[in-house]
């Protein structure tokens, strides 16, 4: 059952006292280091109040204001990648006995209810993404479910999509979808306040507790002007959400280089992805051969050792490596998991050192044949 209501600013608190007294860690928007990030979240005080984001390739800066609201502005570099697909972690250990026999100990991370507020639609998107990969193959990713399975989802439509974002050519935003949205609460901030909806069963008994007033005609008419105005505002886009009968056609095009002689290959647009799910694994052993931890952390198709197999680097050099990430984002990904693994966050645009922009490459390559 779909329930909203209106929720004055004053009272947002009662929103984390509510998910706190049902046993949720809360974490939420914070501006650190010059960043909008998720850090846990002590009070509705420790929002981003009056700050707005500004976007562009290979740049984003913070600026203040005195609007009150606390999320008129577009993502930053931190998806809910993290919170699920740890950067670094531990898989297994292993110990030798005094006759030399090993024995393996799986190691899961202690299961935890957390909610996450501030969620965008295209981090929703991505998300269900990961969520193919890590939990819908042939196996099922022990780390990533254990964390799945606590997490309670507060998503907030878009009113200021930064100019790096292009959710509408994707189909992943600037929305949450009324239907299968992936998330528990949505939130549309108004001046005063939000207008607070129910996206699952678990957010309608939650907001059961908040005392929401009813919604007015005239916050509805606010709201679906603030829509309409994000969704116009993006001036980005992708020519189609199915590039792979293009990308098939330009394995050799000459602009693989040409991006080549700009990318610093760091993997910057790989860490900040959050539908990019690369790893490697390594191993720790004791000096003296006693035991080994065996953990992954996040890789990236721009590294070196990223395709080095059985003595040879498949992708030697930075034009294979970007033709890769690409051809297998926006191509290949439909076949492995039925659609692009693009949502259009713009996060590769804003955070590449470089300022080499997917869009553009993509309209580079589309432009003409080779
Ligand atoms: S490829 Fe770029 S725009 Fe697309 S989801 Fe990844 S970071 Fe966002
Ligand atoms: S495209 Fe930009 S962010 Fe990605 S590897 Fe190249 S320089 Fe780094």
């Amino acid at each position: 059952m779909t329930t909203h209501g209106y929720l004055a600013r004053e009272y947002f608190g009662r929103l984390l006292e509510a998910l706190r007294n049902s046993g949720y860690r809360c974490v939420g928007p914070q501006v650190l280091d010059g960043a909008i990030q998720y850090r846990d979240l002590p009070n509705a005080q420790a929002l981003p109040s009056g700050w707005r984001d500004s976007q562009a390739p290979g740049r984003y800066r913070l600026e203040h204001s005195n609007n009150p609201r606390q999320f008129a502005w577009a993502n930053g570099p931190q998806a809910l990648k993290p919170f699920l697909f740890a950067p670094r972690e531990t898989l297994w250990c292993v110990e030798r006995d005094a006759r030399g026999a090993l024995s393996f100990r799986a190691v899961l991370p202690e299961a935890q209810a957390l909610a996450v507020i501030g969620v965008r639609a295209c981090d929703l998107a991505a998300l269900h993404l990961q969520d193919a990969h890590f939990l819908q193959g042939q196996f099922q990713d022990a780390q990533y479910a254990a964390r799945r399975d606590g997490l309670f989802l507060v998503a907030v439509n878009c009113t200021h999509p930064a100019a790096t974002c292009f959710c509408v050519s994707t189909g992943d935003g600037p929305d949450v979808p009324e239907a299968n949205g992936g998330c528990d609460l949505v939130l549309d901030e108004v001046d005063d306040g939000f207008i607070v909806r129910s996206a699952s069963e678990r957010g309608a008994s939650l907001i059961a507790q908040l005392g929401l007033a009813p919604v007015t005609l005239a916050q509805q008419t606010v709201v679906a002007d603030q829509r309409q105005q994000a969704r116009e505002a993006q001036t980005r886009m992708l020519p189609s959400r199915d590039l792979r009968p293009l990308l098939d056609t330009r394995l050799e095009h000459p602009r693989w280089a040409d991006v080549a002689a700009r990318c610093l290959s760091c993997g910057n647009c790989t860490s900040v992805c959050p539908t990019c799910f690369c790893h490697s694994d390594h191993e720790s052993p004791a000096i003296d051969g006693s035991d080994s931890t065996h953990y992954r952390e996040w890789d990236s198709c721009f590294t070196q050792g990223h395709s080095y197999i059985h003595g040879i680097t498949l992708r030697a050099d930075t034009r294979l490596r970007y033709r890769q990430w690409l051809t297998h984002k926006l191509g290949a990904w439909h076949d492995q998991y039925g659609r692009s693994g693009c949502v259009g966050c713009g996060r590769c645009i804003s955070w590449c050192p470089v300022g080499i922009d997917i869009t553009e490459e993509v309209a580079a390559l589309a432009a003409d044949t080779p």
